[in-house]
């Protein structure tokens, strides 16, 4: 009997050659990666999903065959763990396709806002040439916090080390060791925020992690940092962040994830000169997409041929602990 394998979302052709020309399987595309057809549902056997298929306990009534959901993203807040935990159902996910690009564009923001690249290009546009009114930050010898020292954070931490800056980094639950290679200075949350010429947050979203950065932070922030977030748009309290812009706190902002997704049109973000934004495009490259598929078809076939897995959900991370569903059962 084939396996069927329902792909919910954008899914690359090759790898869905690869996992056709595969015996045992039957491959069906969804129309639609935010409902799944009931007659699909009740038939397929895995799901390769990306994040804007939610995946709840009602979804999972209804699916008797299920045995495997793969996330072809790193990462996993649409998926309710809990719930596949008490069905069963093994939950993989591809963290480390997208660490390049989710770094890149990280940096991609840090030097449009120190060096001005959009003011420029914006007066350009306009038929102005404002060289002496536009002037950047040089980077090298300043410092560059992380908040969350894990895949994408140590990437950005490297490259910081490249245009010789110094690393401080916050992360409670990272070894010494990761620390002393990235040669990242271990510093207090509130160090992170006094001392940093540039700061870019890089942790998941949990309980602990939700407004990390609210007004009684920016009142102490080193006056005039460049913040950068590009990792889930809950670290910030927006409205915070705006009255610390009126208030001339930053030198500059660029944001790639919002409290709110599409960004609302009538957000103030909007109107600030000096705020970058960028519509949650950290994974959107090419190489990051080929590798989070050809990685999920990998993960699917070895599955179901030899029952091995890996970069399973929850993930066997301390912090889990402090995620809604963290009070569970891990596996
Ligand atoms: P990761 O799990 O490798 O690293 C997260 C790090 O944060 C870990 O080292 C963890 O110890 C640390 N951490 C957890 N709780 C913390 C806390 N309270 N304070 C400080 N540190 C804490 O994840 P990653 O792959 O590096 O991804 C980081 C974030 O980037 C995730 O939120 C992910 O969803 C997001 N992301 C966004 C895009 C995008 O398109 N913008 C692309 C990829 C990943």
């Amino acid at each position: 009997m084939n396996k069927k394998i329902l792909i919910m979302d954008r899914f690359s052709q090759e790898s869905f050659l690869f996992l056709n020309q595969q015996p045992g399987f039957e491959v069906v595309r969804a129309e639609s990666p935010q409902k799944i057809p009931l007659e699909h549902l009740m038939t397929a056997n895995a799901l390769i999903i990306r994040s804007k298929t939610r995946i709840d306990e009602n979804l999972l009534k209804n699916s008797p065959k299920l045995q495997l959901i793969i996330t072809a993203t790193s990462g996993f807040d649409h998926i309710d763990l809990e719930a596949t935990q008490k069905w069963g159902i093994t939950v993989m996910h591809t963290p480390t396709a997208n660490v390049e690009s989710a770094a890149q564009l990280t940096w991609a923001l840090v030097l449009a806002c120190s060096s001005q690249v959009l003011v420029g290009h914006r007066g350009i546009k306009a038929g102005e040439w404002n060289r002496e009114s536009i002037v950047g930050l040089e980077l090298s010898g300043r410092t560059f916090g992380i908040v969350g020292l894990g895949r994408i954070g140590s990437r950005v931490a490297q490259i910081a080390r490249a245009f010789n800056m110094n690393v401080v980094a916050y992360d409670p639950y990272q070894e010494d060791d990761r620390f002393e290679l990235l040669q990242a200075e271990r510093s207090s949350y509130e160090e992170v925020l006094k001392t940093s010429d540039v700061i870019s947050f890089h942790v998941p979203k949990t309980l602990e992690t939700d407004l990390m950065l609210t007004r009684s932070h920016f009142e102490y922030i080193h006056r005039g940092m460049i913040l950068i977030n590009t990792s889930r748009g809950t670290v910030i309290n927006e409205s915070d962040l705006c009255e610390a812009l009126e208030r001339d706190y930053l030198r500059a902002v660029g944001l790639d994830v919002f409290e709110k997704e599409p960004l609302p049109r009538t957000s103030k973000l909007i109107n600030y000169p000096q705020v970058v934004l960028t519509p949650h495009i950290g994974a959107n490259t090419d190489e990051a997409f080929y590798k989070a598929s050809s990685t999920a078809a990998e993960k699917l076939i070895r599955f179901f041929t030899d029952g091995s897995t890996s970069d399973t959900l929850p993930p066997r991370v301390a912090w889990y602990g402090a995620t809604p569903f963290g009070a569970g059962p891990k596996n």
